[in-house]
């Protein structure tokens, strides 16, 4: 496994790669990885003939009070998981290689001007999705994949990702991934590493509110309204939890929905103490 921090050297790489008509498969990523990312690395290198893996903590999707500085890094366990996983190239850039500009700032995003990003996470992190798809737009040009893997945790993130991927012509397919949880029902996130021992329990709300809303659906209820109430309560009932949002949207476009049907994404960002976490599920009917 190589370690890039150049774009350069990953244009070098793929391109040999290309030359004996192999298949590339990309995985972005911020690092501090977990079996989250794991289940992404895996389904690339099952798919794909080489997997890059980028670990970047990109400036551009932080808005001015988000824990850019804060976000966890270990590079070196980062890179001992994806060599166990059969990764074949790390890209582990500083912000100048990827922001020539300096300082992390650009002048040129790629934005979606719908609505689209300024749902659900977009109303608290206006420019969070024009940093993602500005970043992993750059990722595409450097990396030139076949396949790039996103997790379903971050399901705007996907949704949003797809429609730009189509938008622009990129030639590549998105795949999916499931959430990956804790034993306990917990989504594995980066950020749970913020979480102090009372808060990590506290923190089960979001799992079991997505239970709860899965169940409800299950049983027949088709108000979407009936549903996301009941899982608010649940997680109104948790003192150290505060909900950024709770809702039901349409799981191609984000609008908000009255009735649950296929495809329904039922998504929440939930407070717990001063870590923002996101849990969510979609209908399978
Ligand atoms: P991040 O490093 O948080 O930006 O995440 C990089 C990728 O890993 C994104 O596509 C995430 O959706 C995905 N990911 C993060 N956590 C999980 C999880 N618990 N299960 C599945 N995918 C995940």
């Amino acid at each position: 496994m190589k370690v890039a921090a150049t774009i350069a050297e990953v244009r070098a790489e793929v391109r040999a790669w290309r030359k004996q008509g192999l298949t590339v498969g990309l995985v972005p990523t911020m690092g501090y990885l977990h079996e989250g990312h794991a289940s992404l690395m895996k389904e690339s290198v099952q798919r794909c003939d080489r997997t890059v893996v980028s670990v970047f903590v990109n400036p551009t999707q932080f808005g001015p009070n988000e824990d850019l500085e804060a976000y966890p890094r270990d590079f070196a366990r980062d890179t001992a998981l994806c060599e166990e996983m059969g990764v074949d190239l790390i890209f582990h850039p500083d912000v100048d290689e990827m922001y020539p500009d300096g300082n992390g700032k650009t002048d040129t995003y790629v934005e979606i001007l719908d609505d689209m990003p300024k749902q659900l996470c977009g109303k608290t992190r206006p420019i969070h999705f024009r940093g993602v798809c500005t970043v992993v737009s750059k990722l595409f040009n450097i990396v030139l994949p076949d396949c790039a893997f996103f997790g379903e945790k971050d399901a705007q993130q996907l949704a949003i990702i797809r429609r730009m991927v189509r938008d622009l012509s990129f030639g590549i397919e998105i795949v999916g991934c499931p959430i990956i949880r804790e034993a306990d029902g917990l989504a594995k996130s980066s950020r749970n590493t913020y979480l102090n021992a009372e808060e990590r329990q506290a923190a089960l709300c979001l799992s079991k509110a997505v239970s709860l809303g899965k169940q409800m659906i299950a049983d027949g209820e088709a108000d979407a309204e009936k549903v996301v109430e009941a899982m608010k309560a649940l997680i109104n009932a948790e003192p150290l939890a505060k909900i950024d949002y709770v809702q039901a949207v349409d799981g191609m476009t984000m609008a908000p929905v009255q009735e649950v049907k296929a495809d329904v994404l039922v998504a929440m960002a939930v407070y717990i103490g001063k870590t923002r976490l996101i849990d969510n599920f979609s209908v399978r009917m």
